[in-house]
């Protein structure tokens, strides 16, 4: 059947595909993308499969709030399904993760409760505890649930045989968070593929399963203290500061059989590269997975055929460091290229507008209307619904805490026989501008946007809403940071 019962049937089967540009000669080299799940990663997996194990179980009761610790992408994935099977969700995440994260689960209708970045991946783990106890909430505990590990065991290990074959693949590469992944497809691959060797890559600076250092848990089966091999490193998602107890397993199982150490800039040259020249749009870790699936192929067998997981889409990295060279203004070269034809530049002014037809005349009853309005409101607001500077002005008048009246001229209420139009034509009349927005205070006009940055930034409006006995709340220091980049006075 075509037609999916719901978006959770989205999740899951997703391609292995053959890399054409950038794979070294002499062997066939394949990723499989994970951002076509529909939360744009590979958590969704173990977010659905979290959830129905605790539902068929009976350790969560239907609306029960579900709480998870998660570098994002786990907590995106939870917030698809607990949207779709009505549980709330609370997330708690390290601030040094990316704002991006917060605030797609907050769209999704999570809550997010951050940590101190200093306090790393066991912070944020505890506080999710502590929360879950003291409220009484459903902790998924995707670091040592197993749930997390059997749904790869059971789904991408067995896309991946379905796609190459018993044996058909030689290496699988993955890097490890929870190790619900590795762990997982290893325990597959290992009873029906033996001759798949597992590589697990990690962060050069911050290797943990290669250091041989044995990590101490505690009764509950979490990690018992942050791992002395760890460092901050950029790959989101990746080596938390402790060895969980799902990748542990894998670890001591035998089921690991090399290490990978990759460099933070070789994960966004991958990164890049698979986007440039791949046409995939994928994450930090992905990128660094690839470039530990370049290293294995410099020495694997001719003919080889390497895989390495993609873990997620590079959507949520735009404020990361994987995007610090992408330019949001126009390059030398893409000036050049503006100015190497005649219209639509910035460095010469457009051609005069066609003459502004007769503006037309304001009639009595909108006119009276308009000042009616002013007279009645102590602070009035003239705007097109969706105007940038409307809204710039809007969001100052809300940072500084002050009431406003919006007549929002071109909405819907305002189409029948041309009532926001009678009323812009009374407003030209009265204040001699032909300009939305247009602000009156205790029925004084004061002026259009600029005017109104102007009158805020020199307390000139704080007078005049304190003569109305209205105060205004602190707020920015310099009202045209409301405005959006592109309206910036130049
Ligand atoms: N990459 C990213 C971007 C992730 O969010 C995660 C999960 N935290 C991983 C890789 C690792 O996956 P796993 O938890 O299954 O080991």
């Amino acid at each position: 059947m075509a037609i999916k019962t719901s978006i959770l049937d989205t999740i899951g089967n997703t391609p292995v595909i053959r890399i054409n540009n950038i794979a070294p000669e002499g062997v066939e080299l394949f990723v499989k993308l994970e951002a076509a799940n529909p939360g744009g990663s590979v958590k969704d997996r173990l977010a659905l499969a979290v959830i129905e194990a605790a539902e068929r179980d009976g350790s969560l009761k239907p609306g029960q709030t579900v709480i998870e610790a998660t570098s994002g992408n786990t907590g995106i994935g939870l917030a698809i399904v607990c949207a779709q099977k009505g549980y709330p969700l609370v997330v708690t995440m390290a601030e040094s993760f990316s704002v991006e994260r917060r605030k797609l689960m907050r769209f999704l209708g999570a809550k997010v409760v951050l940590t101190p970045a200093s306090e790393k991946g066991t912070g944020m783990v505890r506080k999710a505890c502590e929360l879950a106890k003291a409220h009484g909430w459903f902790l998924a505990r995707q670091f040592e649930n197993p749930a997390n590990p059997e749904i790869h065991a059971e789904t991408t290990a067995r896309e991946i045989i379905a796609d190459f074959g018993p044996d058909g693949l030689d290496y699988f590469v993955s890097g490890f968070g929870t190790g619900g992944t590795i762990g997982g497809v290893s325990r597959t691959l290992r009873a029906e593929s033996p001759s798949t060797r597992i590589v697990a890559a990690e962060p050069d600076n911050s290797p943990l399963l290669a250091s041989g250092h044995v990590q101490a848990f505690a009764a509950d089966g979490s990690a018992a203290d942050s791992h002395p091999g760890f460092r901050p490193h950029v790959m989101q998602g990746w080596s938390p500061d402790f060895i969980s107890k799902i990748a542990n397993e894998a670890l001591s199982d035998g089921r690991i059989d090399q290490f990978a150490a990759v460099r933070g800039e070789d994960a966004m040259r991958c990164a890049r590269d698979l986007a440039r020249k791949e046409g995939m749009f994928v994450g930090i870790t992905a990128g660094a997975t690839f470039a530990a699936a370049l290293e294995v192929a410099r020495t694997a067998p001719k003919g080889a055929r390497i895989l390495a997981m993609l873990p997620d889409t590079g959507e949520r990295y735009l404020s990361t460091p994987l995007f610090a060279d992408i330019p949001e203004e126009m390059t030398d070269d893409e000036m050049e290229l503006s100015r190497s034809t005649p219209d639509s530049r910035f460095d010469i002014a457009a051609s005069p507008p066609a003459p502004a037809a007769a503006a037309p005349k304001a009639d009595p009853e909108a006119l009276a209307e308009v000042r009616e309005t002013v007279a009645a409101n102590p602070v009035v607001l003239y705007a097109l619904e969706w105007c940038e500077f409307c809204w710039s002005v809007r969001r100052m008048f809300q940072a500084a805490g002050i009431e406003y009246l919006s007549v929002d001229l071109d909405s819907a209420a305002y189409r029948d026989g041309d009532r926001g139009g009678r009323i812009r034509a009374a407003l030209r009349e009265i204040t001699g501008a032909p300009t939305i927005p247009q602000v009156f205070v205790g029925g004084a006009h004061l002026g259009g946007a600029t005017e109104t940055f102007d009158a805020y930034n020199s307390g000139v409006l704080a007078e005049m809403l304190e003569q109305r006995s209205i105060q205004m709340a602190a707020a920015a220091e310099n009202a045209y940071g409301y405005l959006p980049n592109w309206l910036h006075p130049r």
